[in-house]
């Protein structure tokens, strides 16, 4: 007879992995390299250890990290309908003054995974670890208060130059930059057109002074595509709510499409 342990820690604090349909045979996953440097390596993960596997069409499993090296068990499948079908990020250069508190609220509302503020070239101050106590407060309060599985990443603030170069290029996820000031095609047009389902999508929003051109080129060479928001100027608070209602609806319209 054994007797098992287990340890449940509520599903919206474990860590998400978005996986492609192909690599799931019931009930394993056939995890690939750079997963399981994900998995292992960036979140520490061993086995026995659980996360969440995405399919990017709106299915997720509760997984657990195999003995056998590259091997998930899905234990169970999550019923996740109060969340966007893949994984969003907001990269957003810090606004003054208190306005970023309406921007995690905001955002969290509208289904976002990760925000990641960055300090850019015109960004004005580094937040307090307080400060960033009080976002991921919020982002908790805005998640229940949306129903929501998940409750967003609030990330450590990095300066955007590193950011930049730590992007992580996977061929199905798509990146975006969104740029006031350029004739570019409206980010949910993009998205639309773009392939079907990307497996992640991140969209970056500049400070009130904007980008600088080096950091418009830095992200373009990172591979973030620069898109529109329409031919208004927004203010640096209104901007990421726009970007991620345009983001919400082409994915929950790919998501229904799939299902019917
Ligand atoms: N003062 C800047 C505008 C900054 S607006 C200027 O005059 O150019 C702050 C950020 O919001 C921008 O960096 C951009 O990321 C986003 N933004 C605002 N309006 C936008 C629009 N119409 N299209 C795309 N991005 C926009």
């Amino acid at each position: 007879l054994h007797l098992i342990c287990i340890q449940f820690e509520p599903v919206s604090q474990l860590q998400r992995v978005a996986v492609s349909p192909s690599q799931i045979h019931h009930p394993a996953i056939h995890l690939t390299a750079d997963q399981i440097h994900y998995l292992q390596r960036v979140l520490r993960l061993a086995a026995g250890d659980r996360f969440i596997a995405m399919d990017g069409q709106g299915h997720w499993w509760l997984t657990q990290l195999g003995d056998e090296p590259g091997q998930g068990q899905i234990l169970d499948a999550i019923a996740a309908d109060t969340e966007l079908p893949v994984p969003v990020t907001l990269v957003a250069a810090l606004p003054k003054g208190s306005g970023f508190e309406e921007v995690v609220r905001q955002v969290t509302e509208l289904g976002v995974t990760t925000i990641m503020p960055v300090i850019s070239d015109r960004t004005l101050l580094k937040p307090s670890s307080n400060k960033l106590n009080r976002w991921r407060r919020i982002a908790q309060e805005a998640a229940e208060q949306s129903e929501r599985l998940v409750i967003p990443t609030l990330l450590d603030p990095v300066p955007v130059s590193a950011y930049w170069d730590d992007a992580h290029a996977d061929e199905k996820a798509v990146s975006y930059l969104c740029t006031a000031r350029r004739q570019s095609c409206l980010l949910g047009t993009h998205l639309a057109r773009s392939q079907f389902p990307p497996s992640a999508v991140t969209v970056a929003i500049g400070p009130e002074g904007g980008w600088t051109e080096a950091e418009v080129d830095r992200a373009i060479a990172a591979g973030y595509q620069p898109v529109s928001l329409g031919r208004r100027i927004l203010r640096a608070v209104t901007a990421p709510t726009v970007a991620l209602s345009m983001i919400a609806l082409q994915l929950e319209q790919m998501s229904v499409q799939d299902t019917v």
